[in-house]
């Protein structure tokens, strides 16, 4: 599936688990105004909301999905401008708290596709491991075939709820 995809449902998932968080916070009153440097950055609920992220991605490649016919520099070239536009979309004017768990959520969404590409231009071993691990399920359920257009509905969907939803 494409990054746009997990990335948007990885941030999506991090909102929609926030009634079972570790720890309650009113996310509006105490936001800091200190951006970077706050206990926002790192915390319980951002350990939490990182394997709500993973759980996303191996949730959504289950189903049978179109891959990326792009390969190599091209491919790189295109993750990375999903990512940026992705990320400006689901972080842009969020505060603080918001915007670590909605990154953590990414990151958890994220980190099953990296390791493979790290394992590859690496050539770590165990990323590789890792990465079949994390995929054991990939394309295994065969209701429907997930299209690029598909996925641009979820991540609409995904993206809408992020705005609406608060935190
Ligand atoms: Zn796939
Ligand atoms: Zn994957």
């Amino acid at each position: 599936m494409t990054a746009t995809l997990h990335l948007a449902t990885g941030a999506a998932s991090a909102l929609f688990v926030q009634k079972y968080f570790p720890v309650k916070r009113n996310w509006i009153e105490n936001a800091p105004k200190n951006f970077l440097f706050t206990a926002d950055f790192i915390n319980l609920n951002c350990v939490f909301v990182f394997f709500a992220g993973l759980l996303s991605h191996i949730f959504f490649d289950s189903f049978s999905h179109t891959e990326y016919s792009l390969q190599g520099q091209a491919l790189m070239l295109l993750l990375c401008l999903e990512g940026f536009v992705t990320s400006l979309l689901v972080l842009f004017g969020q505060n603080s708290a918001r915007f670590w768990l909605l990154v953590w959520g990414m990151i958890g969404a994220a980190l099953p596709d990296a390791l493979h590409f790290a394992g590859e231009y690496f050539n770590f071993e165990w990323f590789r491991i890792v990465h079949s691990l994390l995929h054991v399920y990939h394309g295994t359920i065969d209701l429907v075939l997930v299209g690029h257009f598909s996925e641009m509905v979820l991540v609409a969907v995904s993206i809408i709820y992020i705005r609406v939803q608060s935190a």
